[in-house]
């Protein structure tokens, strides 16, 4: 719409009120959503050189019974706006736990597996946060040490000596930490060995980009070296294709993730893709 007078009439404008109310819609799905359980974790294997699955990543979806399945980017905002990330949260740490409890009862995993979940910032800050973890694993009967919690680079970035304090509260009781998208945040390289990380992924806009010298090539280069320089493992993600794989391969990446090994799958299916792939 014209701006008829003065600068407030952003407050008439029709698309922000759509946007709004579209919000508002959204977040009142979500509720409901939760109720009826509609949400769960696919969840994506992690596999190492040779071959090996050595873990996997969760990864939150909404079945919506009118819409299909859609995709976090579409509702984590939102559900983070509304203070409704933790009860998604825990819906995502359940399945997991169940997942490494149905994969313990099948032999085919080792102390070594471990299933990563995403911590958005609002739940890194809250002190709700070791609670559940510490609850859940409780009641399933699972190791901290099984499960990896992914954090970004910006959530290192203010309060250092706080969450330091935080993260090793975590790290005590077995839990491991990772870096996702690692190389597109304000990476503070100096602090980087100050932090008890265990883990970077190397960002999947670089995987895209790593066939170009100049570009990703380099980046993953050393963010490799940066990692191993540190000790700490060093995961490629969004890895598609073989090309890509080799030159990961040539690099000596530890593990890697991507739709050329599998896209994310519901736990069943996944499942199955573990238990044969175990089998050979
Ligand atoms: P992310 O943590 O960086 O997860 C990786 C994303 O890349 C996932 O998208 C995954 O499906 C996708 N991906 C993996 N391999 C490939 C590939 O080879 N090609 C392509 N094109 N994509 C690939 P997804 O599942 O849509 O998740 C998007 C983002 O939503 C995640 O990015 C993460 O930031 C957030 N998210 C997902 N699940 C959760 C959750 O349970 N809690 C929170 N707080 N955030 C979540
Ligand atoms: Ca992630
Ligand atoms: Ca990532
Ligand atoms: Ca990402």
């Amino acid at each position: 719409s014209k701006n008829k007078g003065g600068n407030s009439s952003s407050f008439y404008d029709p698309a922000l009120q759509t946007l709004l109310e579209k919000q508002t819609e959204l977040e009142t799905d979500i509720v409901r959503a939760i109720a009826s359980n509609e949400f769960c974790a696919y969840f994506q294997p992690q596999v190492n050189q040779l071959g090996k699955v050595v873990g996997a990543e969760a990864l939150i979806r909404w079945n919506h019974p009118k819409k299909g399945l859609i995709a976090p980017n579409e509702f984590i905002p939102i559900a983070e706006q509304y203070g409704l990330i933790q009860s998604l949260q825990n819906v995502v740490l359940r399945d997991i736990c169940k997942l490494i409890n149905e994969l313990k009862s099948t032999n085919t995993i080792d102390n070594s597996f471990s299933v990563s979940i995403n911590i958005s910032q609002s739940q890194f800050n809250s002190s709700n946060l070791k609670k559940e973890l510490f609850s859940t694993i409780k009641e399933f009967g699972v190791e901290a040490s099984q499960i990896k919690l992914e954090i970004t680079e910006s959530m290192l970035s203010s309060d250092i000596e706080h969450t330091i304090v935080q993260m090793k509260e975590l790290i005590s009781a077995g839990f491991v930490f990772s870096i996702d998208d690692f190389g597109t945040g304000y990476s503070c390289l100096t602090y980087l060995s100050a932090f008890p990380v265990k883990e970077l992924k190397i960002d999947k806009s670089f995987i895209d980009k790593i066939l170009d010298q100049a570009k990703g090539f380099s980046i993953a280069q050393t963010i490799i070296s940066l990692g191993k320089s540190l000790n700490l493992v060093v995961v490629a993600e969004g890895v598609e294709t073989a090309a890509q794989y080799e030159v990961l391969s040539k690099m000596n990446i530890d593990s890697i993730q991507g739709y050329l090994i599998a896209k994310p799958m519901p736990k069943a299916h996944y499942l199955k893709w573990h238990n044969d792939k175990s089998d050979v």
